[in-house]
């Protein structure tokens, strides 16, 4: 259920294009031509899109339609080559590079579809990892995380590394090291994609739980029913929004 109270989005692009530069070319083509004159490829055309805090978005569209560009304008790890991205009040492009970083630091959480952990560590560090660029004691990470750990149903599994834990247990783990530093925006490209409906449904559930307290979460998935979860599903076709 999606709470507007607070009327000012946590995130909001406005007719947002991106283009990358380039592709097609090889080294040998690209020497003979201007910078200028390579061809681009248009991965976003036009888009905007505000999310309030305690809202579930999906975003649907089959593969290279432009999802993930999208999620990478909206968590700041990108930013637009025409329109604007502001998150938090803050137009990313306006950023610098080290400024954007703080911003994703303090304000966004991010899940990939391949969990993205860190083998060597275990379920407990790597949901603690983003509290150590805080400089948050390790006593006071090792709790956070353990407190997250239990509330995505992994209690019994905090010093597990990875690789001995299932596919889903994994991603529950990346969504709880997303949500450790209590970011105002929630990114997931294709959380579910590795997992099959069960275990993706249970990570699912995470996502409306985040966005139950207060967290604006954006969920790109090309499966229309992972997306049920979503209070809204924007629909991408070839980079421009077609759901009207
Ligand atoms: P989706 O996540 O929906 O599969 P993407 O956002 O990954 O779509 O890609 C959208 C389009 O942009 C595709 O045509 C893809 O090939 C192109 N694209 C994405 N990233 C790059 C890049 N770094 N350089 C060139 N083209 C890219
Ligand atoms: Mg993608």
């Amino acid at each position: 259920m999606s709470r507007t109270t607070n009327s000012q989005p946590v995130v909001r692009c406005r007719e947002v294009t991106r283009t990358y530069r380039g592709a097609g070319g090889g080294r040998l083509f690209d020497r003979f031509r201007d910078a200028d004159e390579r061809p681009t490829t248009t991965a976003l055309e036009d888009v905007s899109l505000s999310v309030t805090r305690g809202e579930v978005v999906g975003v649907e569209g089959p593969s290279g339609s432009g999802k993930s560009t999208l999620l990478h304008l909206l968590a700041a790890l990108d930013v637009p080559t025409r329109g604007t991205v502001s998150v938090c009040g803050a137009d990313t492009a306006a950023l610098s590079g080290r400024e954007r970083t703080r911003l994703r630091l303090e304000d966004v959480g991010i899940v990939f579809q391949r969990f993205h952990l860190f083998p060597s560590l275990s379920a407990r560090a790597n949901v603690a990892l983003p509290l150590v660029e805080r400089g948050v004691s390790k006593r006071e990470r090792r709790e956070q995380a353990e407190r997250l750990l239990d509330r995505v149903g992994l209690g019994d599994r905090v010093t597990h590394t990875p690789r001995r834990l299932s596919g889903g247990e994994q991603q529950r783990v990346a969504v709880a090291r997303a949500l450790i530093t209590e970011p105002s925006l929630l990114v997931a490209d294709e959380p579910t994609g590795e997992l099959d409906t069960a275990t993706g449904d249970r990570v699912l559930s995470l996502f409306t739980e985040a966005a139950a307290e207060e967290t604006a979460v954006v969920l790109a998935s090309h499966d229309r029913d992972a997306l049920d979860v979503a209070d809204r599903v924007i629909t991408l076709r070839d980079g421009g929004r077609v759901d009207g």
